[in-house]
């Protein structure tokens, strides 16, 4: 199976990594022109619009898949038309807006944050004097790691910060008083089952993850069942195909969601080492008809993102238990550029290998 990934990121280079094995290979398209995942496949080099580049990267491939969600949806579409695509261009659509995210999220029963449309800065001032502040002034598209968002904490900054924000259309969220942030990762096969990984809990710092633990601690029997009927009902309703994730507060009032990712997750990190096979191989196995796995865990796992500059490759080495992944990136502030799993059956190792192992991450990764 000739698999083709529209983006050539660390997501493209782990999917090929996990799917090489199963006899699969990887042609990246994008705009780059030595992305990380280049190691990993071929790459035809192209913009989103450029056709004559993408019916080269066509004939090349078998199916269609993607690891960076803000694919235009003229390209998937024009893909979609030519092979198998996955996932498909619809939830692509609703997950480039936050507003036609939240409105899915909702029907589906799922809650959200109170929200509001922003189309001019009045609206901004309306939305947070009506739903309350604090809240978040997002941009509905476009953006991601906690860029294009501000916090409004008194109504009549927010016209300012539509300004700083570089204009309407926004979306502006009242701030959730969440206990924790969870993430549920799922993979659902071209036969229509679904599998889905333990709840992740995640810590960011200014918007990038930075540290997930995973099985979540202390995670009540309801909780994990609430996350599985919620990302199950957006896997149903898009006859999805592939991973998908789910970011969800935890509240004292039950899960809230804040986004999806129709592809692979940064939270998911953890399942390479952690649980057989990982969210990288159940993406491939899906996309290309293979059946999906039902994943076995190799312990508890804590993943630490190498966040803006490299690591102390040796000192990380040194400590027993640490697994390295570094995707070829060069280091720029707060740029994603690898990380590090730790697995162990005993949780608390987890935790003690993990700080040890956090003192050689670089500094740009601060406590
Ligand atoms: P996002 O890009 O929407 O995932 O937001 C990045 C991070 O900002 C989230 O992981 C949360 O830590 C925080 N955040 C976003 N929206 C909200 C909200 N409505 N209430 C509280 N925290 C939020």
């Amino acid at each position: 199976m000739r698999v083709g990934v529209l983006g050539g990121g660390q997501l493209g280079r782990m999917l090929a990594l996990a799917g090489i094995p199963l006899g699969a290979t990887f042609v990246f398209y994008g705009p780059e022109a030595q992305p990380p995942a280049g190691v990993a496949g071929a790459v035809v080099r192209g913009e989103w619009d450029d056709e004559e580049a993408l019916d080269r990267f066509v004939t090349m491939v078998d199916v269609v898949t993607l690891e960076f969600e803000n694919v235009p949806l003229g390209c998937a579409r024009w893909l979609a038309a030519r092979r198998p695509f996955w996932p498909p261009p619809s939830i692509l659509e609703v997950a480039q807006d936050r507003v036609a995210e939240k409105r899915c999220f909702q029907r589906l029963g799922i809650p959200v944050p109170a929200f509001a449309e922003v189309d001019t800065p009045e609206q901004a001032r309306r939305a947070a004097a009506e739903l309350g502040a604090p809240g978040i002034l997002k941009t509905r598209r476009f953006g991601y790691d906690g860029k294009g968002q501000l916090r409004v904490s008194d109504p009549d900054d927010a016209a300012d910060a539509c300004a700083v924000l570089g204009g309407v259309p926004l979306i502006y969220e009242r701030v959730v008083p969440f206990t924790r942030e969870l993430s549920v990762i799922a993979a659902r096969g071209a036969d229509g089952r679904v599998v889905v990984y333990p709840l992740a809990e995640n810590h960011h710092h200014r918007g990038i993850l930075r540290e997930s633990i995973a099985p979540a601690p202390g995670v009540a029997p309801s909780v994990e069942a609430a996350a599985l009927r919620h990302v199950s009902a957006v896997l149903e309703e898009f006859g999805y195909v592939g991973v998908l994730a789910l970011e969800l507060f935890e509240t004292s009032d039950g899960l809230i969601a804040n986004e999806m990712a129709p592809r692979v997750h940064n939270s998911g990190h953890w399942t390479i080492e952690g649980a057989a096979p990982s969210q990288f191989e159940n993406h491939v196995r899906a996309v290309c008809g293979l059946p999906v796995g039902v994943p076995q865990l190799a312990g508890a796992a804590r993943m630490l993102n190498v966040l803006g500059a490299l690591p102390d490759s040796s000192a990380l080495l040194a400590i027993s238990g640490v697994r390295l992944h570094l995707y070829g990136k060069r280091p720029a502030p707060g740029r994603k550029l690898g990380h590090v799993t730790v697995v162990s059956p005993d949780p608390e190792a987890t935790r003690d290998v993990a700080s040890v192992a956090r003192r050689f991450l670089g500094d740009a990764s601060p406590d």
